[in-house]
């Protein structure tokens, strides 16, 4: 009898009408994929993308130097050298972030007094080559400027929680 129905199944097409009626059922639900990337999802003040070095308004950086951010990096992605500045304050002379150790655990941003190392909105750094990832101060002072209007806001928005 098994064998009967399976015939009468596939003579009948009744597995093809069933997979065209789901079919039909789904084209008319609203769909959950986007056309990326001229459509995006929202993303969370929290999340963690590409690293930034901020500056104060008058343009001056934020780091002070005191390699809380090195320390803690468990990847060991972050290289700081310093010395004092004539004026006696304590500025980085090299900040280099290797992203292709970095697992982007945002402890460096956690550790940071001054808000000055911090993963920024920008997922969109995909590069044809390794030594294109590896970050020195020059590029993140740049990613900084670049993204500061949206970094401000998203530590803004994450004040209440930290
Ligand atoms: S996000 Fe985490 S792994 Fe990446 S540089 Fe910061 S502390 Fe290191
Ligand atoms: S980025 Fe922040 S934590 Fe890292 S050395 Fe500069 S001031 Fe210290």
């Amino acid at each position: 009898m098994a064998t009967l129905d399976s015939l009468a199944r596939g003579y009948l097409l009744v597995d093809i009408a069933q997979g065209m009626w789901l079919t039909l059922k789904a084209f008319f639900k609203p769909k959950v994929t986007l056309n990326y990337p001229f459509e995006r999802q929202p993303l969370s003040p929290r999340f963690k993308g590409e690293h930034a070095l901020r500056r104060y308004p008058n343009g001056e950086e934020r780091c002070i130097a005191c390699k809380l951010c090195e320390a803690i990096c468990p990847a060991l992605a972050i290289t700081i050298e310093a010395e004092p500045r004539e004026d006696g304050s304590r500025r980085t002379t090299r900040y280099d972030i290797d992203m292709v150790k970095c697992i982007y655990c945002g402890l460096c941003e956690e550790a940071c007094p001054v808000d000055a190392i911090v993963e920024g909105p920008n997922l969109e750094f995909a590069t044809e080559t390794r030594e294109e990832l590896l970050y020195d101060k020059n590029k993140l002072l740049a990613n900084g400027d670049r993204w500061e209007p949206l970094l401000a806001a998203r530590l803004e928005l994450d004040a209440p929680y930290r």
